[in-house]
């Protein structure tokens, strides 16, 4: 191991009820969600992202991996390529909308491309046929890039490293209760599930120095909204070697008509593409967590394109759109091997159970009580069928090749 291992806690296989088939109440006590867990100590952005390039996303410090075989509603990690990302006009009245309400206080009309004024003025002045640039559309209500004007309310969008505050707090409590009708919010829940974060910061190897308000070091943020001096909206974003992934976004409600969430997506996908501009060419993708088909509410996800769903068996990716009609027709797809998809309740023909060779078990690292580092093969563990268990699951998730960089604690 040349670089300093990442050390991880399994956490194995867990069944659940589904919180995506059916409404909070008239859920059903059947557990029909299945996931692999770990729980990492230290563990570095370029590691995390070949694990989310493997189906894995984290919550907080909990990483885990949907097991989309089983799972009643699966979830397919999905992402966005930034430099063919094209908003769809719906996409862009979101961004001109919330511009013009920030510049001069306007809730009125569509902007330019739907523009409203009289007909004859219209004839005189054709409307712009610029075509839309995402980039300068996302800053141009922001106070420091608001150059020949005064604004009327001032809008300000800062990233920083995770961390708590009260202010941050107070928007969750209100956005939980608002939006999820949930009042038991509380700090230490707050801070476990998006202030934690397992995500060791490293540099982001720029070639040209970027301006002030790009991030230095890959890692967990927070991007914060504000306008008037107000927390209005805060997203909590992971800056990888070759993504930001989106982990949450929430906001005042009382914005709810300016669609922040929409426009976090494409001020997340701006940040991926201008990161890339500055020397840091592998910086191509918005993570946006995981598409569930079955679930409509989830499904807004695809409406940013080209976006690609990762394939739950090859780890290859696969155009959503043409993906449709296939999903449509199963619980479970492989894009890669389409032969394998499963319809309702159908179950693969073959047994599932992971398996790791005596010839893998001698190339992976576990530790005991923090002292005794022994290969997997020869420790007590191999032999023990919980324990192995949990581990076995953890390996297979990873994958050979990330699991050898890894020591393994119990
Ligand atoms: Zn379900």
């Amino acid at each position: 191991m040349n670089e300093k291992p990442v050390l991880i806690y399994p956490e194995g296989y867990h069944a659940s009820t589904c919180g995506y088939c059916s409404p909070p109440g008239q859920r059903s006590s059947e557990k029909s969600s299945f996931t692999v867990g770990i729980s990492p100590v230290q563990l570095t952005c370029s590691y995390y992202q070949k694990m989310i390039d493997r189906g894995w996303r984290r919550s907080g410090e909990y990483c885990y991996k949907p097991d989309l075989h089983r799972s009643c509603c699966p979830q397919y990690t999905i992402r966005l390529n930034v430099n063919e990302f094209t908003p769809t006009r719906s996409q862009r009245k979101v961004v001109h909308r919330w511009n013009r309400f920030v510049v001069s206080d306007s809730e009125n009309g569509d902007a330019m491309e739907t523009d409203n004024k009289p007909s004859t003025l219209k004839r005189k002045n054709p409307p712009k046929s610029e075509p839309f640039s995402l980039l300068p559309s996302i800053h141009a209500s922001e106070a420091s890039f608001v150059k020949d004007q005064t604004p009327s309310h001032e809008f300000e969008v800062t990233l920083e490293p995770a961390s708590y505050t009260d202010e941050k707090f107070e928007l969750y409590v209100k956005y939980q209760a608002d939006v999820h009708n949930d009042h038991r919010e509380s700090e230490s829940g707050f801070t476990r599930f998006l202030v934690d974060s397992p995500l060791e910061p490293s540099p982001i190897p720029y070639t040209t120095d970027p301006p002030e308000y790009l991030p230095r070091n890959y890692g967990s943020y927070h991007q914060m909204y504000r306008l008037d001096g107000k927390l209005i909206a805060m997203a909590i974003i992971d800056i990888l070697p070759s993504c930001v992934s989106s982990v949450y976004f929430m906001y005042d409600t009382t914005w709810e008509r300016f669609s922040l969430g929409k426009l976090s997506a494409m001020r997340e996908a701006s940040l991926a593409k201008e990161i890339q501009s500055f020397g840091v060419s592998e910086m191509k993708y918005l993570y946006m967590g995981f598409y569930i088909p079955s679930c409509k509410k989830m499904r807004y996800k695809g409406d940013y394109s080209p976006s690609f769903l990762l394939d739950p068996e090859e780890y290859s990716w696969h155009a959503l759109t043409p993906a449709i009609p296939m999903l449509d027709e199963h619980r479970y797809v492989s894009f890669a091997h389409p032969d394998h998809s499963l319809k309702g309740n159908e179950v693969p023909a073959t047994s599932e159970e992971p398996r790791i060779s005596d010839e893998e078990a001698s190339s992976i690292w576990t530790l005991h009580n923090g002292t005794d580092l022994q290969l997997l093969k020869s420790s007590l563990y191999w032999k023990h069928p919980v324990l192995s268990d949990a581990l076995v699951r953890a390996i297979d998730g990873l994958g050979i090749e990330l699991s050898r960089q890894t020591v393994f604690l119990f």
